[in-house]
């Protein structure tokens, strides 16, 4: 517009530098949530992971019982082919004694062999319970992270366009405010604020009568305490 004061042009070129910046915390926000959603992905992975060790590592154990029961079988059958061709009473009784205690071994090994059965078959509905879960989880997340991934796109390809727009904005805004402005962006995220109750409203620095006649005068002043700019609001009827 043709009657925008300097003032007024350059608290738009604020106001368009402040929505950028907010662009750009808002990509890094949803790249956060997009890294967490992964994360929370390779959780539900480590879950499987650990329930299928558990899985290998039962049936490993199954796995040696019956090895176990196996060999005392063929332990047995080795110490009743003595047996038949034991010599005396005396050895007879020996080779019965060590039959006896391969049985009660074997008896233990078979018991510990069928609650393990028991044990892994109740671990693999949980395992599968588990899975089904993880499905449905992943497949949120999926979801999400798509859902995540397109907004981001948007908010690029919005903020680059947006660029392209500042200068624009620069125009009809003096050199020197510029100059002082690029360099106050770097320190703090508000270079230029209203004054409030006769104040500098960023660092509440008291201004003295004349500054405020200049203010009120639609002048730019700089806060003599923390170096921002100070306009007067209702000069501007902002
Ligand atoms: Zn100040």
């Amino acid at each position: 517009m043709l009657n925008e004061t300097p003032l007024i042009k350059f608290i738009a070129l604020i106001t368009f530098d402040r929505d950028y910046a907010s662009m750009s915390a808002h990509i890094v926000a949803l790249q956060k949530e997009i890294t967490l959603l992964h994360a929370q992905e390779n959780e539900l992975d480590a879950t499987i992971t650990v329930s299928d060790s558990g899985i290998r590592s039962m049936k490993k154990e199954i796995d040696a019982d019956e090895l176990l029961i196996a060999s005392l079988d063929q332990q047995i059958k080795e110490k009743k082919e003595r047996l038949a061709a034991a010599m005396n009473p005396r050895e007879h009784r020996a080779i019965m004694s060590e039959i006896d205690s391969i049985n009660t071994q074997q008896l233990a090994a078979e018991e510990r062999l069928l609650n393990s059965w028991t044990a892994l078959e109740t671990r693999k509905r949980g395992h599968d319970k588990l899975l089904l879960a993880n499905q449905e989880q992943k497949q949120r997340i999926a979801t999400a992270i798509a859902e995540k991934q397109q907004q981001m796109a948007d908010e690029i390809t919005t903020q680059a366009t947006t660029a392209a727009r500042r200068a624009s904005y620069e125009q009809g805004v003096p050199e020197q405010w510029l100059e002082k402005y690029a360099a106050m962006r770097s320190r703090v995220p508000n270079p230029v604020v209203p004054i409030e109750q006769d104040s500098c409203s960023a660092c509440f620095h008291g201004l003295s009568h004349q500054e405020l006649v200049q203010l009120r005068r639609r002048a730019l002043l700089e806060c003599k305490s923390c170096y921002r700019f100070l306009y007067c609001p209702i000069a501007h009827q902002l």
